[in-house]
This record gives C-alpha cells, sequence and structure tokens, in this order.
C-alpha cells in the first residue's frame, strides 16, 4: 500500500523531519544503500522534489520485507524500533510533552544512541555513528540528550523507563543495537550496568 504523499505538505516543517527519522531508520536497520542514498538526497525529499515519492515508496516496502521477513524467523520485527527504546524513554523522560520532544525527535536521538552504544561496546565503527549524527545534523534533526530544552531527571528514572518499555528476561534487556549502517540486529544479552553508565555519560551527571 503506497501512501498518500499529499498529505505530506500539510505538516510542520517541525513534524515532517521528525517523520523523516523514521524514513532514515530503513537505511539503518539492513539497507546502506538506501542510506546512502538518503545522505545524498534529503534535500530533494525536504523540497517535494520526486525523490520524497520514491523515499515514502522505499520505506513502505522496507517496512513490508521486515514484518514478512517476521513470519520467517521471529523476532525481525523488532527491528523496526530501532531507537526507540531510548527515544521512548526520552519521551518518558519530558512527560510526553510535544513542545520539548515530538516522537521523531526522539528516535533520532535514540537511533545515534543506538550506534553509540553499539560503537562503545566495541560493535559499530566510529565513522559509522559519525556518518548518523552527521546525516541527522544536515535535515535538522536533534542528536544529542542535551538538546531537550528544560530539566531532565535523574539516571534511575530513565532506567526505570527503559525497562518499562522493555520486556526484561533475567535480568537483561532486549535491544536493536548495531554492528555499522545498514546491520541492525537484535541483541538480548544488553545488562543494565553498562546501559546505565553509557546513559550518565550521555546525561552529563
Ligand atoms: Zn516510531
Amino acid at each position: 500500500m503506497l501512501a498518500d504523499t499529499s498529505v505530506l505538505d500539510t505538516l510542520s516543517p517541525r513534524d515532517f523531519r521528525a517523520g523523516y527519522a523514521e524514513v532514515a531508520k530503513y537505511g539503518l536497520i539492513n539497507d546502506p544503500e538506501f542510506f546512502e542514498w538518503l545522505e545524498s538526497n534529503w534535500e530533494g525529499i525536504f523540497s517535494g522534489g520526486p525523490e520524497r515519492d520514491q523515499a515514502v515508496a522505499h520505506s513502505c516496502r522496507a517496512k513490508a520485507a521486515v514484518v514478512a521477513a517476521d513470519e520467517l524467523e521471529s523476532g525481525n520485527r523488532a527491528l523496526l524500533n530501532l531507537g526507540h527504546t531510548f527515544g521512548h524513554s526520552l519521551e518518558g523522560a519530558v512527560a510526553y510533552e510535544t513542545e520539548r520532544l515530538v516522537h521523531g525527535e526522539g528516535v533520532s536521538i535514540g537511533m545515534v544512541l543506538a550506534h553509540e552504544f553499539s560503537e562503545q561496546l566495541g560493535l559499530c565503527p566510529a565513522e559509522d555513528t559519525k556518518r548518523v549524527i552527521a546525516h541527522m545534523e544536515a535535515v535538522g534533526l536533534p542528536t544529542r540528550i542535551d538538546q531537550i530544552p528544560g530539566q531532565l531527571p535523574p539516571i534511575d528514572t530513565f532506567m526505570d523507563l527503559i525497562a518499562q518499555d522493555k520486556k526484561v528476561s533475567r535480568g537483561q534487556l532486549t535491544f536493536i543495537l548495531t554492528k555499522g549502517i545498514g546491520t541492525s540486529y537484535v541483541d538480548k544479552t544488553v545488562s543494565a550496568e553498562p546501559l546505565r553508565a553509557f546513559l550518565e555519560e550521555k546525561l552529563g551527571k
């Protein structure tokens, strides 16, 4: 099913950008060529050029492919949550006040955090993290927690929000991590301590 892309013209620039985070997500999940294409064609997407319809069509196909693959190998659908565990915790941290953070902005910061955390675990090359940050910045999306206006809750609140968002099995969290752009995977071995240390650093505490 193809989305009616004319509705995109009615979105505020901020909401359009936020929606774009979910488009970029498909490149980051399993399609490095698409991410590369976005790096060179995002301006056409934002200005309403033919690239916009191509990007929307590609994203719809990508979502369908992930869902179809899930029927063969269960669990792949979780890849659609790339950036969302961090993103949801940020949305929760601002009590869903959209003046401070809308969903797609949380996903943008969340996808950057997923790459940075993966990098810290020795999984993702630093060069790939840099590209993700550079692209999100280029389109005007936030990439850092400190870009969220106002006071944020302490680390314990974040850890609680993450535990609520994710099924915790035997003390371990299910996270979407990445080995680089386009090579995301479901990791069920993340333990709370390194995650806490990582987030503490990001919160500047
Ligand atoms: Zn989302």
